[in-house]
């Protein structure tokens, strides 16, 4: 079993496929291979791509790893599809990026969609992350559809997030959530050829000085036309420029620390769950449930017996 590490750290393509097939749907499994390559990441850059369906992510991945490619780095491309357990749409998305970088030893594409929990699909994106880190990939991009919580999620394995808009000509001009500003480090206005690109840049303009960010970089508003190729090498720079931003005064370093201490803390918690409830009585939990429906008990007291058992 180690050979398949060791094969992903000799560069062996059809290993990175195997043992990310393993992350999914063997996680435990995966667990040790994964302790083996854990000493030789870090090295990546990792970009994420969010925004809604359709506003051209996939599109825009093929040209940032046309570009990336022009300069001379090596690209890992993760589509995750939190809405569709088949994985449809991410399908589709590679057929897509397959005309342009199939072949390509220097491009490895993955496509992952969610099997059980949202939580799952962020820890097997976040473990994909580091396999393709370990391969030696000097960049990896994840694209992801925007739906919420779920991208949120998968943004803190991104150094970098660019999330994608496109123009509007509505009254309403429907404008990212809250929590999607947030996670924003580069804004891109896409199918700028469209009308209202004007409109949403001053929108989120406006946003932005509006909204308090917890850092003192601004997210440039970047115009593309992806399928034209324009505007891309606009959005490499920026990408570049935000990770000269985190390193400069170990702002990157701050940040893993942060990420590996919620990272620790969130396993933590959910071995210590599945420890608890599987030391439980048969039907104590049902029962439990049970009386709190009653209103005998209310939910503290239920989780105060559970630990106190
Ligand atoms: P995704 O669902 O976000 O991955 O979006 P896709 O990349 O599949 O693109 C959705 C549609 O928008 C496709 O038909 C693309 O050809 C089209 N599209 C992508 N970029 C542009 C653009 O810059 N301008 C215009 N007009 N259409 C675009």
């Amino acid at each position: 079993m180690n050979d398949l590490a060791a094969s992903v750290l000799a560069g062996d393509r059809r290993a990175v496929a195997r043992l990310l097939t393993l992350v999914e749907n063997a996680p435990v499994e995966a667990r040790r291979l994964l302790a083996t390559l854990y000493p030789h990441t870090g090295h990546a850059h990792v970009i994420g791509v969010t925004g809604a369906p359709g506003t051209g992510k996939s599109t825009l991945v093929n040209q940032m790893t046309l570009e990336l490619r022009r300069r001379g780095r090596t690209v890992g491309i993760i589509a995750v599809d939190p809405t569709s357990p088949f994985s449809g749409g991410a399908i589709l998305g590679d057929r897509i990026r397959m005309q342009d970088v199939a072949g390509d030893p220097g491009v490895f594409i993955r496509s992952m969609a969610t099997r059980g929990s949202l939580g799952g699909l962020a820890r097997a994106t976040a473990d994909a992350i580091r396999v393709l880190d370990a391969f030696g990939r000097d960049i990896i991009l994840v694209e992801t559809v925007g739906v919420g919580q779920a991208e949120v999620e998968i943004a803190r394995a991104a150094h970098t997030t660019v999330v994608l808009q496109i123009p509007t000509l509505g009254d309403d001009i429907q404008i990212l959530k809250a929590g999607i500003l947030e996670i924003a480090d580069v804004l891109v206005i896409n199918k700028a050829d469209l009308p209202g690109t004007e409109r949403v840049r001053a929108a989120l303009s406006m946003m932005l000085d509006l909204g308090a960010r917890s850092n003192d970089w601004r997210p440039p508003i970047i115009e593309t036309i992806a399928v034209q190729g324009l505007g891309i090498a606009a959005v490499i720079d920026a990408v570049e420029q935000h990770l000269a931003y985190l390193k400069d005064g170990g702002r990157l370093a701050q940040r893993e620390r942060q990420r590996v201490h919620d990272e620790i803390v969130s396993l933590l918690r959910d071995n210590l769950t599945a420890r608890t409830l599987a030391a439980l009585p048969e039907g104590a939990l049902d029962s439990l449930v049970q009386r709190v429906c009653r209103r005998q008990i209310d939910p503290y007291a239920a989780v105060q017996e559970i630990i106190g058992k």
